[in-house]
């Protein structure tokens, strides 16, 4: 049995499926009662959307290539949402994109960071959602402002570049931010 607390008689562990966190419930006896004294939750380590995300990576333009945007389409739109934005593959890496941190996975939600290995000073924030079938697809792809440097801030008023969320462009024409 695991334990997730010293004072532990029994510990019990149930993760859901639909959830990405595992919940550990300590109880303790006091006369002849146990009864619960501690919650903790914590994010598991593998989702799947890394996995996506990494083949996806594998199979992203680079600088130099000139891929149309339907053979883009045909090669990609199955990690993708029904609404990514294809303007988002005019961000390709002078090298290679890797993921560098791991999943925070909030929900159906999954944010990791990717660099460009041939740039290593500014991240990429890569936004996956999960469907109702279990399966991740990458949402967004956004490069860290460079007004900002993804602080939001810019000379004590909120960024107007990034829309204050310290990644992408906030489009003016659609009224929306990215985050
Ligand atoms: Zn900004």
């Amino acid at each position: 049995m695991r334990s997730c607390g010293s004072q532990a008689i029994h510990t019990s562990w149930s993760s859901f499926v639909n959830e990405s966190f595992v919940v550990c419930k300590t109880y303790v006896r006091r006369a002849d009662h146990s009864y619960p004294v501690e919650t903790v939750m914590t994010r598991s380590t593998q989702s799947g959307a890394s996995e996506v995300l990494a083949e996806l990576l594998s199979k992203w333009p680079g600088k130099s290539e000139s891929a149309d945007l339907e053979s883009l389409k045909s090669r990609l739109s199955t990690y993708l949402t029904a609404d990514f934005s294809w303007s988002t593959f005019s961000n390709r890496p002078f090298g290679e994109f890797s993921i560098q941190s791991k999943e925070l996975v909030i929900g159906n939600t999954a944010k990791v960071l990717v660099y460009d290995s041939a740039d290593s000073q500014y991240p990429n924030l890569a936004i996956l959602s999960r469907s109702d079938e279990g399966e991740w697809r990458l949402k967004k792809f956004l490069f860290q402002c460079a007004s900002c440097f993804g602080t939001g801030v810019l000379l004590n008023d909120p960024c107007d570049t990034c829309g204050a969320t310290g990644w992408g462009l906030v489009d003016w024409v659609k009224e929306q931010t990215d985050l």
